[in-house]
């Protein structure tokens, strides 16, 4: 394909691949079709996927900049890729649960969607080969993956985010459930600050229809519930980033070109 040829490939993931950016300390990432759940047990290509989470999370990830959540987010350069900055990548995913399902409520013996004292926050080391272990505190900073300071940043961030997006979901009718973040560092000369990495979509959301119940994100992969994409795409037209994907007649103005 072309741009294999084009651009040098940094790195191959699940669901996105990164290349190089056109300028030092910028990195482009491709949304990819495919879907892996399971720890990678179970794999599917989902057509239009990825030009859907590329939407999806790029609107979520202006919408964090507005609010003053620092993302690595730059722009959007085409259907299915973005211009990011390049960061340094905190080894950890960062959960939080405002209701209960999942491995949350496999482990605690919760019926799904049982209500929460309030929203918590975990932890859980991105290793694929031990199948993304949940790790405390006292893992993080004895082993060095991040420290005390950046473990409260990450914390106080991912609550800002929670409460950005739980409005932004509610506001279309959605609940969000639960969702996981990624950090990275982002130096600037001396100093150090964490800005929010990796995407923030259906894929990384759990996210219900308030008035139906219905499941409008991954778990529709991971239970064989089928219409994965459609989910996606109805988050996306709720958000209403989807009028130009569509082209419903609003491309924008026309180039009238003079005749001569
Ligand atoms: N999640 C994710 N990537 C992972 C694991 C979890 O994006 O590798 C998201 C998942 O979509 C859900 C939340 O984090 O919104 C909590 O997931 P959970 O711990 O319940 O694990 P799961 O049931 O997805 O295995």
């Amino acid at each position: 394909m072309m741009r294999m040829a084009r651009r040098k490939q940094i790195y191959e993931g699940k669901a996105k691949i990164l290349f190089e950016g056109p300028e030092p300390g910028t990195i482009i990432q491709y949304f990819k079709d495919d879907t892996t759940a399971f720890n990678n047990q179970k794999r599917a290509v989902l057509e239009g996927k990825g030009v859907l989470n590329n939407r999806i999370s790029e609107f979520i990830m202006v919408g964090l900049d507005r609010i003053g959540v620092p993302t690595h987010f730059i722009r959007r350069l085409n259907m299915r890729e973005q211009l990011v900055r390049h960061v340094e990548i905190v080894p950890l995913e960062v959960v939080v649960r405002n209701v209960a399902a999942g491995s949350l409520a496999k482990r605690l013996g919760l019926e799904d969607g049982a209500a929460l004292p309030r929203s918590i926050i975990e932890f859980y080391y991105k290793n694929d080969a031990l199948g993304d272990p949940m790790v405390a505190e006292e893992h993080i900073t004895a082993f060095n993956w991040a420290t005390p300071q950046e473990i409260d940043d990450m914390m106080a961030l991912a609550l800002r985010i929670n409460d950005f997006l739980s409005g932004l979901f509610a506001g279309v009718g959605i609940k969000l459930v639960d969702f996981k973040v990624e950090f990275g560092r982002q130096y600037e000369g001396e100093l150090v600050r964490l800005v929010v990495a990796d995407e923030i979509s259906p894929d990384s959301c759990r996210l219900w229809d308030i008035a139906s119940g219905d499941i409008m994100d991954k778990d529709r992969f991971r239970k064989d519930l089928g219409g994965v994409t459609e989910a996606y795409r109805e988050v996306a037209r709720r958000l209403g980033v989807l009028r130009d994907v569509e082209g419903n007649g609003a491309k924008g103005p026309v180039l009238v070109k003079d005749e001569d």
